[in-house]
Formats: C-alpha cells, sequence, structure tokens
C-alpha cells in the first residue's frame, strides 16, 4: 500500500543544507500496522510528511497502492491517506466547534449525509453527541484526539500516518487512545502507519517497525524482536533500553476504571 525506494529530503541549500531523510526504503502491506521508531530528529516526521506530499522529496520514489505520487496530489488521492499529529490543540482549529470541525472535510469533498456521518464518526471514537457543540478548549485531551482521530477518519481514508499520536498524552489516556486506535484498524482495515519514540507504543500498535538513526533506516524487525530485545544493531538496542524495556503487556491489561 505504501512504498518508499531510495527516498531522499535535503531541507535548505549548500552550507546550510539538512539531509533529513538519507535513501529510506519501506513498504507496507494493506492492513498491516508498521510502525517507525527513532530519537527525536532521526527523520520520522519527515518521512510521513513525504508520504503525505508535504515536503519536497528530493530523490528517489514515494508510492502508494501501486502508483508512484509526487508533491502535487490530486483531491481523490488526499482523501485515501490523513495524518493525525501529536498535539491535537495545536491541529484543531480553537474557533470552530468539533462539529464545525468534521464538518469542513466533509464539505469539502462534497459528501453529503452529513448529519449522519457526524453522529456516526462521533459514536466510533468514543465520543458522547454532547460534545458535538464544545470548543476544543471546552474538551479534555483525550477526547481532542479522539476528535482529531475522528476528523481524520471521516472521510474513510485508507491509509492512516500517525505522528505520536499518543505522545502529548498522560499515561493512562494514552493506553485510551492506542486501544481506541487498534479497534477502529481492526474494524475497518486500515492500513496505519505510525511514528513514535517509545518502543512500547509501536511494539502494542505494529507487527513491523523500522527503526531509523540521523536519517537513515538502520534496521526492520518485528514486534516479537522487539519482545526479545533481540536486534541487529546497538542503536537498536540502546533505544529499547532507554525506553525501559518492554511494557506493551501493561499497555493491553489497561482497564477503564468507569
Ligand atoms: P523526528 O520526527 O524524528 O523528531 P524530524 O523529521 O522532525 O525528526 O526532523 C529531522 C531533521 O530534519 C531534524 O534535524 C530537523 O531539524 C530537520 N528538519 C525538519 N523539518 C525541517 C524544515 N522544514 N526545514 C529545515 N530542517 C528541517
Ligand atoms: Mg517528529
Amino acid at each position: 500500500m505504501i512504498s518508499l525506494q531510495g527516498v531522499n529530503v535535503v531541507f535548505g541549500k549548500a552550507v546550510s543544507a539538512v539531509h533529513a531523510v538519507k535513501d529510506a526504503s519501506l513498504h507496507v502491506a494493506g492492513g498491516q500496522s508498521y510502525g517507525l521508531v527513532g530519537e527525536s530528529g532521526s527523520g520520522k516526521s519527515t518521512v510521513l510528511r513525504a508520504i503525505a506530499g508535504l515536503c519536497p522529496v528530493s530523490s528517489g520514489t514515494i508510492s502508494i497502492d501501486g502508483t508512484v505520487v509526487g508533491p502535487k496530489r490530486a483531491k481523490s488521492q488526499l482523501r485515501r491517506m490523513q495524518m493525525v499529529f501529536q498535539d491535537p490543540f495545536g491541529s484543531l482549529h480553537p474557533r470552530h466547534t468539533v462539529n464545525e470541525i468534521l464538518e469542513e472535510p466533509l464539505r469539502i469533498h462534497g459528501f453529503g449525509d452529513v448529519e449522519d456521518r457526524i453522529t456516526r464518526m462521533l459514536a466510533q471514537v468514543g465520543l458522547d453527541t454532547r460534545f458535538r457543540f464544545r470548543y476544543p478548549h471546552q474538551i479534555s485531551g483525550g477526547q481532542r484526539q479522539r476528535v482529531a482521530i475522528a476528523r481524520s477518519l471521516i472521510l474513510e481514508p485508507e491509509i492512516l500516518l500517525l505522528d505520536e499520536p499518543t505522545s502529548a498524552l498522560d499515561v493512562s489516556i494514552q493506553a485510551e487512545i492506542l486501544n481506541l486506535l487498534v479497534e477502529l484498524r481492526e474494524t475497518s482495515g486500515l492500513t496505519y502507519l505510525m511514528v513514535s519514540h517509545d518502543l512500547s507504543v509501536v511494539g502494542h500498535m505494529c507487527d513491523r517497525i523500522s527503526v531509523m538513526n540521523k536519517g537513515k533506516i538502520v534496521e526492520e524487525i518485528s514486534d516479537r524482536q522487539l519482545f526479545d530485545g533481540n536486534f541487529a544493531e546497538d542503536y537498536t538496542r540502546q533505544l529499547w533500553v532507554a525506553s525501559k524495556g518492554y511494557d506493551a503487556d501493561a499497555i493491553r491489561r489497561f482497564r477503564d476504571f468507569a
């Protein structure tokens, strides 16, 4: 579904040039949940932005569902791929109600049955209808991220690009949002490409994971390797130790105490 072949992204020119992504290749099958991990500044967000057509690619090819895509995307291509960002406060318009936030993409893409879609989408992300006419500052961080997820899914995309979708949330809320994302993927057959600096988060969510360091993909690992701590690269092992072992079981066991 998503394929990168020798992708390079360079920002700026000459002495001030930043080579943010170096010769990156990766392949994500349809319906798969694929992870991208690495330290801050390793180029993870840039890879996602390149896939979404939000930053220029210097060389290499990106294809979506077998079609090579460039910086200009047709409306129909844009609809198929949506992005969820780390900070839901920053990514939601502060003076738009939840209803307006969800309505906007539907209008832009000419969808009918707006009312129905909004009601269904709110239910799918576990938001009561009483949140519908609130503003982002009138709901909690976890609820805001639910709204951001609802907005990205309301156009029924096939691919969700998730850039540290839970890093700005409290640990208990993180687990709730991760479990919601797992559930949504299972019910709708979405393809996920999820960025995180937290190995336990991607271990919980993803079956294949690329590890990035300084713009390069250093190795691809499985969730099993993550469980065993069995890696080819010392960098990966260090990242693994730094995220204090492996706590996906704790996330899985998370319960909602009513
Ligand atoms: P990560 O998401 O892994 O923390 P990023 O992809 O955001 O890393 O950044 C990778 C590198 O590219 C960093 O050195 C960052 O400073 C640089 N970078 C990212 N975006 C830009 C930009 N628009 N202009 C110049 N440099 C950038
Ligand atoms: Mg980032």
